[in-house]
């Protein structure tokens, strides 16, 4: 059976600071540079989820878009939006809050109800995103 991929585009506003436990505040300075600053600061991100599956031949869909919709919201959004990453969720906790991360939290968080995860794509500015496929 054919194969099609299906993105969902999500929208979540969240603080962060990047600062390492691991590193002296110079280096903290130096690696992350004005994202160090200690009062951190917010992004509107832009999370793309990607399902892949073979097409129902009876529904002519490949995914049940309102089945992802409530995940992705219900385990995702509502954790992240309108948090400071570094104090408010659990899953940065000696985990530095980069996209890099961010982007693999919301994929151990997926996996867990969507077996046919591909693909996420986390916009963080305009001019940088973070892909990962797990
Ligand atoms: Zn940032």
């Amino acid at each position: 059976m054919p194969k099609v991929f299906l993105t969902r585009r999500y929208k979540f506003s969240a603080a962060h600071r990047l600062h390492s436990e691991t590193l002296s505040e110079e280096e903290n300075r130096r690696v992350y540079g004005k994202c160090n600053n200690p009062a951190g600061h917010g992004h509107n991100y832009c999370l793309e989820v990607t399902v892949t599956g073979p097409v129902d031949p009876e529904t002519g869909m490949c995914s049940d878009v309102e089945e992802l919709d409530r995940v992705v919201k219900e385990s995702v959004i509502e954790k992240l939006d309108h948090k400071h990453l570094n104090f408010e969720v659990e899953e940065f906790d000696g985990r530095v809050p980069t996209g890099e991360n961010i982007v693999q939290v919301v994929w151990e968080i997926l996996s867990k109800s969507l077996p046919h995860l591909y693909q996420l794509r986390l916009q963080e500015t305009r001019d940088n995103f973070f892909e990962y496929r797990g």
